[in-house]
């Protein structure tokens, strides 16, 4: 392994919550001592994905994808090793060696660089808030909005100070090349002549995190007549507005809150500072599958509240379209006509809000009353038109309770019977509805399962006495004395045995998340499943069947 010393390694997957990075990437619900959730490796409808929080290991019933804290960085950010753990010291602030880091590979030197020029760039701005001249100026407009000091510490909000050049030579002074700047879009190059000048200029700033809590952009707002009115950082290699909401890393993961997705920085500030603590704000964009995707990571359900204006409304419907694609439900906030949600709550209050949330209306009303618009239902003629269009709306719903909640409203307000409106909503419904695809999708979840405890003989054997000896300190003696790893004829048994006989040389004690950091993806997999097997090895004197079964296959495996 070599770049960084075991100790290293051994610090940072310490100190590193393996429940709160994973929670990162999906929701995860404790059950009994461990934690579930869906897995952030395969598409799943049902949660097979498990973190062993004790023993610091996850695994997927589904796909067999398991490991320590480090796999799961280095898959899921696609990392090596060594940059799996300088990502982690960083972000628990754990010295690293520097010296080290030219294992690390460019790009990954590259974007960490890059963050923490990002970093520093967010706390030049909020010092010029605080303690300019010129940032006087925003804090008289933060006033006038009414924004608290708390609220303003929670979003790190800053301020760029009118001149053209204030954070090239802040930057400067603290040896950082205009080029790297230029990289991430805090500066752009001049037309006319050499040089360059600062995007952000006279705007109060906004810092924009992922969901890691990195800081990979920023949106500021023009405190003078400057267009546009909001900025943002340009499509840089750390920052994509289609693919991140404002607000993400403040808000908890939990499926049975509400989100409220708005349309502006403002909007989602102030909702946050009145209580509102699950709201994002998308990046001036319209709402994008990838946004919707991590929506689904924090909760079931997500409240539009955007302008009531034309544009705002037709936004929402797109928005809608895209949620419930992703299998989030979708609710739509009325707002007062030509309002936005800031303007809403700051003249009438966090009650009045609350109030028209509670009022939102489901995808499946907000389409209906958009035909319904459209057709004058009192005539017997309307009635049936509306009737045809409504049954294809209704027919897209794909759970019973919700279905049957809008027939009988609607069976109501036309005068018709329930029955005769099920009836034909049936007829729309093709046979292969999301429920069967829910069912067979636990039942291929078992039957993997199923397969990975079917395993028989020698091979089964050598798994056994694997999780014999992990699991039991008593069990190292005589698997030390009586076995060798090239006993074990399965390649990815015989590199964990491999593994586990170089730490009995080394070490005392054997830490089983350690082990992971030794295997390659093969043997990874294969050390997740042995964990996870349920298959209880009560007999002690069963250790000695074990062991001859093993060497009886390596003889075989010899001789043949
Ligand atoms: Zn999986």
């Amino acid at each position: 392994m070599g770049f960084y010393s075991e100790d290293i390694i051994k610090e940072v997957q310490e100190r590193a919550d393996i429940v709160e990075i994973i929670s990162a990437y999906t929701s995860l619900q404790k059950r009994g001592n461990n934690y579930m959730g869906l897995c952030p490796f395969h598409t799943e409808k049902t949660p097979s994905f498990n973190v062993d929080v004790e023993k610091r290991l996850f695994y997927c019933f589904g796909c067999g994808t398991g490991g320590n804290i480090f796999t799961f960085i280095m898959k899921k950010e696609n990392l090596s090793f060594p940059e799996a753990i300088r990502y982690l010291a960083d972000k628990y602030h754990i010295r690293l060696p520097s010296t080290m880091d030219k294992e690390l590979s460019q790009e990954f030197r590259e974007r960490r660089k890059l963050l923490q020029i990002n970093d520093l760039v967010a706390k030049y701005y909020n010092y010029c808030l605080f303690h300019t001249r010129e940032g006087r100026n925003a804090i008289s407009y933060i006033k006038r909005r009414g924004l608290t000091q708390e609220t303003v510490e929670k979003f790190f909000l800053g301020y760029a100070s009118p001149s053209w050049d204030g954070l090239i030579k802040f930057t400067r002074s603290k040896g950082i090349e205009p080029k790297e700047l230029e990289k991430i879009g805090l500066i752009v190059p001049r037309k006319n002549s050499k040089g360059y000048y600062d995007r952000f200029r006279n705007r109060l700033i906004f810092p924009i995190k992922d969901i890691t809590k990195n800081i990979i952009g920023f949106g500021g707002r023009a405190l003078d007549a400057s267009m546009p009115k909001y900025l943002n950082s340009p499509e840089t290699p750390l920052f994509s507005k289609g693919d991140n909401l404002y607000g993400l890393s403040v808000i908890k993961k939990d499926s049975s809150k509400d989100v409220i997705v708005v349309e502006g920085y403002m909007d989602c500030i102030t909702l946050h500072q009145h209580g509102f603590n699950q709201t994002v704000a998308t990046l001036g964009t319209a709402l994008t599958k990838k946004q919707a995707k991590l929506l689904k990571k924090y909760t079931d359900t997500v409240i539009l509240s955007y302008d009531a204006d034309e544009a705002g409304q037709a936004a929402a419907m797109r928005g809608m379209e895209v949620l419930a694609q992703e299998g989030l439900r979708v609710k739509i906030l009325n707002l007062p006509e030509g309002k936005d949600p800031d303007e809403v709550i700051q003249d009438k209050g966090r009650k009045y809000f609350q109030t028209l949330i509670n009022d939102s209306i489901d995808l499946i009303t907000f389409k209906l009353n958009s035909i319904k618009k459209t057709i004058d239902i009192k005539t017997s003629d309307g009635k049936l038109k509306f009737l045809k269009q409504a049954i294809k709306v209704l027919a897209e719903i794909d759970n019973q309770p919700e279905m049957d909640l809008h027939v009988i409203r609607l069976a109501k307000e036309l005068g018709i019977s329930a029955e005769s409106i099920k009836k034909e909503i049936k007829s729309k419904i093709l046979p292969n509805n999301g429920y069967e695809y829910k069912k067979s999708q636990i039942r291929d979840n078992n039957k993997q399962f199923n397969e990975i405890l079917q395993v028989t003989g020698i091979y089964k054997a050598e798994r056994k006495i694997l999780k014999l000896v992990l699991e039991n300190e008593e069990a190292w003696g005589i698997f030390k004395e009586q076995l060798e790893p090239q006993y074990f004829t399965n390649k990815n048994t015989r590199k964990i045995a491999d593994v586990l006989f170089k730490m009995f040389k080394k070490v005392e004690s054997i830490d089983i998340p350690d082990i992971y950091n030794y295997l390659d993806e093969e043997g990874s997999k294969e050390l997740s499943t042995i964990l996870m097997e349920t298959t209880e090895i009560k007999d002690e004197e069963l250790i000695d069947a074990l062991i001859k079964k093993v060497k009886y296959g390596y003889l075989k495996d010899s001789i043949t």
